[in-house]
């Protein structure tokens, strides 16, 4: 099924990220973590891409299971950097032969060690190159990405917002948003893209609050920490676990804001956490 449809209909849609686990580690305990994401009844579970192409075939064998074994409906995420065309041909072909019908399709980013990589090195350079090709080869259902505070590489908003309108309309189905803290940045995204004409939905996509490690992640994806998180982070800087309910519940009450706001679903970014899910989800009233 392609997830398109659910968002013409029922809302608002639960959608869950997973990664693959790292090589060394057996996809079994994933697949255990899978039976508890599947009582949550999410409407699908997309699968990361390991940056340039790294564990693609565990990509696939994840998301072929969560379809085909599981019952649940499957995204997988596909990166083109460093890709020639005929390794993403192979992989287009690998998804339709597992009966995958939905790609989140994206640039990705350049390998850790190589600061200065060349994009022009792969077959596609951005997001939108890799969406047309997509299109043109089969009739999958395709997401993308978008940025409510804007692109890390990009230099003026304007910029990043027309470039994100070229990829609409290059035959984007649905947005999903990078991580974000304050419910506001996502209502005023939609005034904008209203003004642009980007019509699809954009389903917002919360990243709980785990541990001090969001810093990271947020210094490395320019995303803004808003005061009372700042906050939130002194408080328990020395108490993990307390830090890690705050974090819930924090990312509970966004959910709670982004749907009574209308929002048409939510992409939550898991990290493969199921009891961290389910408390999320109680506190956002969505499941008991
Ligand atoms: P693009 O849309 O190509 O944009 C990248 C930059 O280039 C932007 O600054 C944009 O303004 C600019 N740009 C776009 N088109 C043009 C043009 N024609 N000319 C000039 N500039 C242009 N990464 C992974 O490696 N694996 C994953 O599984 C993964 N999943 C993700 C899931 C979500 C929901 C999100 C939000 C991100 C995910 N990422 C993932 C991260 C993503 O790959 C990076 O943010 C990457 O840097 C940009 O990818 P993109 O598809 O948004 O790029």
């Amino acid at each position: 099924m392609k997830i398109s449809e659910l968002y013409q209909g029922k809302r608002p849609t639960l959608a869950f990220e997973i990664f693959p686990p790292k090589p060394e580690v057996t996809l079994e305990s994933l697949f255990e973590s899978l039976e508890g994401f599947k009582k949550l009844q999410p409407d699908y579970i997309s699968v990361t891409y390991g940056a340039g192409g790294s564990q693609r075939g565990r990509t696939v064998e994840i998301a072929s299971r969560i379809k085909n074994q599981y019952g649940i409906e499957a995204m997988s995420h596909l990166t083109c950097v460093g890709h020639s065309v005929e390794e993403i041909d192979e992989l287009l072909a690998r998804l339709k032969q597992e009966n995958i019908q939905n790609i989140l399709a994206l640039r990705g980013d350049p390998p850790v060690d190589q600061p200065d990589f060349d994009y022009s090195n792969g077959a596609f350079k951005y997001a939108n190159e890799l969406i047309s090709h997509i299109k043109k080869k089969d009739d999958f259902c395709i997401a993308a990405a978008a940025y409510l505070e804007g692109h890390v590489d990009s230099k003026r908003l304007k910029e990043d917002r027309a470039r994100l309108k070229d990829k609409v309309d290059a035959g984007v189905d649905f947005l999903i948003t990078q991580l974000f803290f304050d419910t506001r940045l996502y209502f005023d995204f939609l005034d904008r893209c209203e003004s642009l004409g980007i019509k699809c939905p954009v389903i917002p996509g919360i990243m709980p609050i785990f541990s001090l490690r969001i810093k990271n992640m947020t210094a490395k994806s320019g995303c803004s920490i808003p005061a009372k998180l700042v906050l939130m982070m002194d408080k328990y800087q020395d108490n993990p676990e307390d830090l890690r309910k705050a974090g819930e519940e924090y990312a509970g009450q966004m959910i709670r804001e982004l749907l009574d706001g209308g929002a048409p679903g939510v992409h939550l970014y898991t990290m493969n956490r199921l009891s961290s899910t389910q408390e999320i989800l109680k506190i956002a009233g969505l499941r008991d």
